[in-house]
């Protein structure tokens, strides 16, 4: 590996949904030793990153070739009955594409980590449709920006200054100065240091409150005891409501706290009603704040070729939507799948017991640039290169943006991309042969 000094402009950060594109990275001797304008997350994204020593792939545990390996799991693949493919939001577009082209290919499910964040919010498109824009219209002329249940000040370090709250934009020229920020969470984090007005609500009320705000934007009284049951006076729910009919361009950025808490897809429903019924008197969008650096990616990808963003099954045939049925932690928990291939993803470590109890009665393939809780267990596992310091390709940013990667060095190790090629190629000889 070359031990000169090389500087990498304009390179992008994949470690949350902000994925910023300026980056400038130094890499000496086959490191990233400086990531100017990376944020602290990103910086130990960058600096935190070094190629481990391990064997191109594993077999049982056992050191093995790319060839072997490839062999492996394409004969594991090729016989199952009810195969899982997994993971793919850490990974280049490029590779989720022939991720989902494999599941098709052997009538398996094609499920991203979006089932286990925002799946409830793709549900909720879904059913509501969704009121969007960029994060460059969000910095050009939001002049109202709510972040609910969300804490971007620790998750996203960034989006405040570079999309939503700080920059000066073409219809919002003072910055900051020309901005309402609004938080509502059920606990004051340090994302409230930055906001205007805080409002605290309570636990699991989330969908009373943005329904609660339907109602008034539409001028209907609401009952005061409202204020007690959601924790937010109905005074201060009137003033938000208020807000969001007379600013210019709002904004309502939500996040797990409302996606994976009590009415989960219909609290999502409700933002997104919400934002859509705004536009009678304004100009408003709904958006979630999106954590992996491709989870957006993947729900394009998968929505791409299968008319869905997740939890997908392809048994018979045709793809076929249905979360809780065709995601990866029920077919696990209920010991429906019998092989898997995990891409970029590590579901022993955040899995529930059950799921994680089944992963270890069957063969697992994983392709990971680290040795991961799940490569750990795996059949067979591939050491990958890094996406974004390693791997070109294309990611998209939560705001359905793609950015193009500029990779720092290179890897010794195959990308996701050549890896799940080949998988790929070496199934198809294999069915029709059989
Ligand atoms: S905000 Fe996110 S994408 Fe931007 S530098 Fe920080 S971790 Fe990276």
């Amino acid at each position: 590996m070359s031990e000169t000094l090389k500087v990498v402009e304009n390179a992008t950060c994949t470690f949350c949904g902000c994925v910023c594109d300026d980056m400038e990275l130094t890499v000496e001797g086959g490191r990233i030793t400086k990531a100017k304008n990376a944020c602290v997350l990103g910086k130990a994204w960058f600096l935190n990153h070094h190629v481990e020593d391990r064997p191109v792939a594993a077999i049982e545990g056992r050191a093995a070739t790319l060839e072997e390996a490839v062999e492996r799991a394409a004969q594991i693949l090729a016989r199952a009955r009810y195969p899982i493919v997994y993971g793919l939001s850490d990974t280049t577009c490029e590779a989720q594409r022939v991720a989902v082209g494999i599941a098709d290919r052997i009538g398996g499910c094609v499920d991203t980590t979006t089932s286990v964040c925002h799946g409830p919010s793709g549900m909720a498109f879904q059913g509501v449709g969704e009121v969007t824009c960029s994060l460059g219209e969000v910095k050009n002329r939001a002049d109202l920006v709510i972040f609910w249940g969300s804490n971007p000040a620790e998750s996203h370090p960034r989006h405040f200054t570079r999309y939503s709250v700080m920059p000066k934009g073409l219809f919002v020229p003072n910055g900051r100065k020309d901005r309402t920020v609004v938080l509502v969470d059920v606990r004051r984090t340090k994302s409230a240091a930055a906001a205007d007005v805080f409002l605290q609500i309570k636990p699991r009320k989330d969908f009373e409150a943005l329904w609660a705000l339907r109602g008034l934007i539409k001028g209907v009284k609401l009952d005061p005891g409202i204020g007690d049951s959601i924790g937010i006076p109905l005074a201060q729910l009137e003033d938000l409501g208020r807000r969001m009919k007379s600013c210019k361009f709002g904004v309502l950025f939500f996040g797990m706290g409302l996606s994976m808490t009590r009415g989960k897809h219909l609290n999502a429903e409700a933002a997104l009603a919400l934002a859509r019924d705004l536009n009678r008197y304004t100009r408003f969008v709904a958006k979630p704040m999106r954590g992996h650096g491709n989870v957006t990616g993947a729900d394009n990808v998968v929505s791409w070729q299968t008319g869905y963003p997740f939890g997908v099954h392809f048994g018979r045939g045709y793809p076929r939507f249905n979360p809780g049925e065709f995601t990866t932690v029920d077919t696990l928990s209920r010991g429906e799948a019998d092989a898997a291939l995990i891409v970029s993803a590590d579901p022993m470590s955040n899995f529930p017991q059950p799921a994680r109890e089944h992963l270890q009665r069957i063969p697992v393939i994983v392709l990971d640039p680290k040795l991961s809780e799940t490569a750990k267990v795996a059949a067979v596992s591939f050491t990958t290169a890094t996406y974004g310091i390693n791997v070109a390709g294309t990611v998209y940013r939560m705001d359905d943006v793609p950015i193009p990667l500029r990779p720092a060095f290179e890897s010794p190790y195959p990308s996701d991309e050549k890896v799940l090629r080949a998988i790929d190629e070496r199934i198809r000889n294999l069915q029709e042969s059989a």
